[in-house]
């Protein structure tokens, strides 16, 4: 179990290095043990990088959250959200010296795919998956590479996704022969899963590059940049002061643009319930409060704004959640839980 834990730091720490693949607590990654029948997985609220020997992740049944979906029974009325929900609280294993937590959101997901998994909110991927033209795209870009990958449609995440991911996979398999190690997710994000730990990184590197290069962009967004100020901190992130500068933001504006969950979990989420944490002054962004929020904060809308941009600089159309869907992530109990954890 040893081992497994280091690869799981690893992994996470690798993914969570840069803001440009995870922002806050978004991604996660999992690690399995078959011998164990155990898989190690973030926990839910905590940052990759959070990950240490003894806290931010947790142990749950892999088989019990696995055998759920392989027999779940779908011509019962009933409400399988809650369902599968519960378990996943139940397939959570005590690991001797690790704190006890609560697994991811995304634990169903991870729990269906291979060995290594890591799940990362890139924002180079979700150019592709935020925009109308992303699929076509990735069909030019992909094509002959040594990969498998899946463009799944947006899905309520929780029990829908996890679904109708492994129906895709078996769907691809059968068709193609070829298991998919990447797996886009439309307004959400991007998954690479391998059996081998050094291929899952290689390949997470290859798509992320590989889409940079396309569309012409640098690697420099890996971190924000924060000043100290009396009541919190100003944002002195490039992407976010050239764009505030240039176009302002308002709630407004975000609200006729949802992108994606993070985005509502974070941000909308803090404008329309604490909007004294984020003003918008003279064309600078305001964090009025303690420096690990203000990090999450800046992160999450640092990414957002270069998606847009970059969706736009490329000419292709953004692609925006629907009503329903994002009513569904602001009454998700799951993602009332994520918020609260700081
Ligand atoms: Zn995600």
């Amino acid at each position: 179990m040893k081992n497994t834990i280091l690869d799981l730091i690893n992994i996470s720490s690798y993914a969570g290095a840069r803001a440009d693949y995870t922002q806050g607590g978004g991604g996660n990654t999992s690690v399995k043990n078959d011998k164990e029948g155990l898989m190690l997985i973030k926990a839910s609220g905590y940052r990759l990088k959070d990950i240490t020997e003894t806290t931010a992740f947790v142990a749950v049944d892999k088989n019990k959250i696995a055998d759920y979906y392989n027999s779940v029974d779908l011509s019962v009325e009933k409400d399988y959200e809650k369902e599968s929900a519960e378990i996943s609280k139940n397939s959570v294993a005590a690991l001797e010296g690790v704190q006890t937590l609560r697994p991811s959101v995304e634990v169903g997901f991870h729990a269906i795919l291979k060995k290594y998994v890591i799940h990362t909110h890139s924002v180079y991927a979700n150019i592709l998956t935020c925009s109308l033209e992303g699929e076509q795209v990735a069909e030019k870009i992909f094509n002959g590479k040594d990969f498998g990958y899946i463009f799944l449609p947006y899905i309520n995440p929780g029990f829908e996704l996890t679904l109708a991911m492994k129906k895709a996979i078996e769907e691809y398999v059968n068709k193609s022969g070829k298991y998919p190690e990447v797996i886009f997710m439309k307004n959400h994000g991007l998954v690479v899963n391998s059996d081998d730990i050094d291929r899952v990184k290689a390949i997470n590197e290859t798509v992320n590059e590989t889409i940079r290069n396309y569309f012409g962009l640098s690697d420099n967004f890996r971190a924000v940049n924060l000043e100290k100020t009396v009541n919190g901190f100003v944002s002195a992130t490039h992407i976010v002061c050239d764009f505030v500068k240039a176009n302002g933001l308002t709630k407004d504006f975000l609200d006729e643009y949802p992108l994606y969950p993070d985005q509502l979990v974070y941000l909308n989420n803090i404008l329309q319930f604490s909007p004294d944490k984020l003003k918008v002054e003279n064309g600078k962004v305001y964090y009025n409060t303690d420096e690990k929020q203000a990090t999450t904060l800046d992160e999450t809308l640092a990414a957002y704004l270069f998606v847009i941009t970059s969706v736009k600089n490329a000419g292709l159309t953004i692609s925006k959640m629907n009503e329903k869907e994002v009513y569904f992530i602001n009454h998700w109990e799951a993602e009332k839980y994520r918020r609260s954890v700081k």
